[in-house]
C-alpha cells in the first residue's frame, strides 16, 4: 500500500544551539497530519524527486495544535548529507514531503524510575518524553553534546535529574577512540547509580555508542527486559542514512 504523503510548508526556522536548527512546519498540509500518542514520534522526510526520493528520519519535537504546526530539531553537521544541510539553509515558504508519524515509546507512568540517554539526535525525543512525565516522576537523563553552548534546556520534574555530558566537539569531529564504545555518554550512564525498582529505559543516538556501548549494559548487566527498554541507533558515524540501514540489517542478521 502506498504510504500517505503530507506536504508541509516551512513557517520559520530558529537556531536553538550552534549545532541545531528548529524548523517549524505547517500550512494547509497540517490538516492531514495525524499526531502520534508516542513521545518518540518520528516522520520520514522525502527530499529530491518524487520518483527517487532521498529519505531521512526525524523526531517530531512538538505539535502545536493552535498554530497548526510541528517543530523538528535538526542536528546541523556541515555540508555532508541531505537533511542537516537542508535545515541549515531552508527558508520560510519552502515545502517538504513527509510520511508518518511512527513511534513506539512513551514513558510508562507506572515505572519506578526512568533512564533516558542519547546524543543531540535523540535530544528532541528525550525532551518530549521528559515533558510528558507527571510531576512526581523519578529518573535520570543523560545527554551528550559538544559543550555547554550546545545544551538545549530540558524541562524536567523535580525528581528527574538532567546531566549534560560534554564530548568537547561536534559528534562527527571527535576521534574514533573518543566515540562509539568510548563515547563519554557510555561512561556517564555506566557510572551512574542504578536506582531501586523497575526502570523504563530510552536510549538512542550514535549507533555504536548505543548498540555496543550501552545496550549490553542495560539488557545483560542490568537485566532490563526488551519490553522495558527502547534502545536503538539513530545514526552511524561515517555513514549516510542509507549506509546506516545496511549496517542495522547486518547487525540484526548477525544477532539472529
Ligand atoms: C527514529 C529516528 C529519529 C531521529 N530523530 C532525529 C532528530 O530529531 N534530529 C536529528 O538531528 N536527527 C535525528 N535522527 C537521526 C537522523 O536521521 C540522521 O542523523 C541522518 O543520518 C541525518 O541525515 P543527513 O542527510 O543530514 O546526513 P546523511 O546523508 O545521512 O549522512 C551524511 C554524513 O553525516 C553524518 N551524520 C549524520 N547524522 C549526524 C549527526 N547527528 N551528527 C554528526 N554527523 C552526522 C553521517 O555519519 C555521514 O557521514 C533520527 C533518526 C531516527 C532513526
Amino acid at each position: 500500500m502506498a504510504r500517505k504523503i503530507t506536504i508541509l510548508t516551512v513557517q520559520r526556522t530558529e537556531r536553538v544551539a550552534p549545532g541545531m536548527v528548529r524548523v517549524h512546519l505547517g500550512g494547509t498540509g497540517f490538516e492531514t497530519f495525524e499526531p502520534s500518542v508516542f513521545t518518540d514520534a518520528y516522520v520520514k522526510l522525502h527530499f529530491g524527486s518524487e520518483a527517487e526520493p532521498v529519505t531521512r528520519t526525524y523526531t517530531v519535537r512538538s505539535v502545536d495544535l493552535e498554530q497548526r504546526e510541528i517543530a523538528i530539531d535538526f542536528v546541523v553537521h556541515g555540508d555532508e548529507g541531505v537533511a542537516g544541510a537542508w535545515a541549515e539553509s531552508v527558508a520560510a515558504g519552502e515545502t517538504v514531503r513527509l510520511s508518518g508519524p511512527g513511534g513506539a515509546y512513551r514513558p510508562d507512568p507506572t515505572a519506578d524510575w526512568h533512564l533516558l540517554a542519547g546524543d543531540e539526535s535523540a535530544l528532541p525525543a528525550i525532551a518530549a518524553a521528559v515533558a510528558s512525565m507527571s510531576a512526581d516522576a523519578v529518573g535520570q537523563v543523560f545527554v551528550e553534546v559538544a559543550g555547554a553552548q550546545a545544551e538545549v534546556p530540558i524541562v524536567a520534574p523535580a525528581g528527574v535529574s538532567v546531566t549534560w555530558v560534554h564530548r568537547g566537539a561536534a559528534a562527527g569531529e571527535v576521534a574514533d577512540d573518543e566515540a562509539g564504545r568510548h563515547a563519554p555518554l557510555v561512561a556517564a550512564v555506566r557510572g551512574a547509580p542504578w536506582l531501586a525498582g523497575e526502570p523504563h529505559v530510552f536510549i538512542h543516538g550514535e549507533a555504536q555508542a548505543v548498540m555496543h556501548g550501552l545496550r549490553p549494559y542495560i539488557r545483560k548487566e542490568r537485566g532490563v527486559p526488551a519490553a522495558r527498554a527502547s534502545i536503538s541507533g539513530y545514526w552511524r558515524r561515517g555513514r549516510t542514512e542509507e549506509g546506516f540501514r545496511t549496517w542495522k540489517r547486518d547487525l540484526a542478521a548477525a544477532e539472529s
